[in-house]
């Protein structure tokens, strides 16, 4: 499979945090890895709301000066245990800590302001806080709150227990079609929800993929993600391999650019490394703007399988199958996890009457007059 590439995301492009390395190490406890809802979390965390509209104040201790939102408990590294190092990005390090009060085990992300301002990623790390903290889906890793001192940023993320899925991947070599077919029906699943909140995630690939303790994959970093109410941008990001053909050729995208990439994903899911790996970059744009692709005779997957990867990664974003039609695919109905797949078709149920019923909603405003 292809080697790991750092994406171009803010804090998912990680990095070295020296905050509590050296601190006696924790026993993760169960709790907060395997439940990560707002009932069990920090309670004041879960509410905060990091936007610019709200209200900040300035506390200032012995040690350091601590700013955050005032609708929601301030947080400062005292209402933690740090325990030991989970991983390391551009910017910092992340840890596994306990908020005190309640015992509730996190992954505490360091961000180093400097470095973030040197590589001018603040505004981006700021809307993927924003985006994150809204976002409340089992295979979204939720963000619970964040803080701030003079020379770092924490965000209180939840802790994903069992660790990195590209690690999972790589060391597998590939997964199997259950498994395969399980993983994308829940993250088209997770997709479908942020689509519906006119999120696009845009940097869809195993690197961003974190799974929690009973092995469900949660989307780990919204660093490239975009609140676009209007649909479309133009804006070229993501990591190659993962790109659509109307990115890579600088044209308008919108919503079908994370069906490509869940198709890119289902793709080295089966067979181990992307679709349109190249020797150079050059020639991946050439492949993927002719969409050249190829499945290899080994290993043997089932033609369900390469079915649904050709209904995914179609060059017009139109003719691709819809997140909410990911779950009704032959292939996966026939692979996932039953829990799994009755999640995703429930909620796939639920936005269709939702927008049935704007739908309806609209035509009467309209039948009667007034605005629609
Ligand atoms: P990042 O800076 O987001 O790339 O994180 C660096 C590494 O820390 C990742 O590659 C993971 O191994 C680990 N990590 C990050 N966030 C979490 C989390 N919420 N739970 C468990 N491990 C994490």
């Amino acid at each position: 499979m292809a080697s790991k590439q750092q994406g171009p995301t803010a804090a998912g492009a990680g990095a070295t945090g020296a905050a509590a390395a050296g601190r006696a190490p924790l026993r993760p406890a169960n709790r907060g890895a395997a439940n990560p809802s707002a009932a069990a979390a920090p309670s004041a965390a879960a509410t905060t709301k990091p936007s610019a509209a709200t209200t900040t104040t300035t506390t200032t201790t012995k040690k350091e000066t601590t700013t955050t939102t005032t609708n929601a408990k301030v947080w400062t590294l005292d209402d933690f245990d740090v325990g030991r190092p989970l991983g390391r990005g551009k910017f910092g390090a992340v840890y596994l800590a306990r908020e005190r009060s309640s015992g509730y085990v996190v992954a505490l992300k360091v961000l180093h302001k400097q470095q973030l301002a040197a590589s001018r990623v603040e505004h981006q790390l700021r809307r993927e806080v924003e985006i994150q903290s809204h976002l409340r889906h089992p295979n979204i890793l939720r963000l619970f709150g964040y803080f701030h001192d003079r020379e770092r940023v924490f965000l209180i993320l939840e802790y994903a227990a069992k660790g990195e899925l590209y690690k999972e991947l790589q060391r597998s070599g590939r997964f199997s079609e259950p498994k395969a077919a399980t993983h994308v029906a829940a993250l088209a699943g997770a997709l479908a929800y942020c689509h519906a909140k006119h999120v696009f995630h845009r940097d869809i690939k195993p690197e961003n993929l974190l799974v929690g303790l009973g092995g469900q994959v949660k989307i780990a970093d919204f660093g490239w993600s975009v609140h676009a109410p209007s649909g479309r941008r133009r804006t070229l990001c993501g990591t190659l391999d993962y790109l659509p053909p109307e990115m890579v050729e600088g044209r308008e995208h919108g919503p079908g650019v994370d069906v490509w990439g869940l198709g890119v994903l289902a793709y080295e899911f089966l067979f181990g490394g992307p679709p349109f790996e190249a020797a150079g970059h050059q020639e991946t744009y050439r492949r993927i703007v002719r969409v050249d692709l190829q499945f290899p005779e080994a290993p043997a997957v089932s033609s369900g399988a390469r079915d649904f990867v050709r209904a995914m990664l179609k060059r017009d974003p139109a003719s691709r199958l819809s997140l909410d039609a990911v779950c009704e695919h032959p292939w996966i109905v026939a692979n996932a996890d039953a829990a799994v797949l009755l999640h995703a078709q429930q909620q796939a149920a639920g936005r269709r009457a939702a927008a049935a019923a704007a739908q309806t909603q609209t035509q009467q405003q309209q039948a009667a007059g007034g605005a629609p």
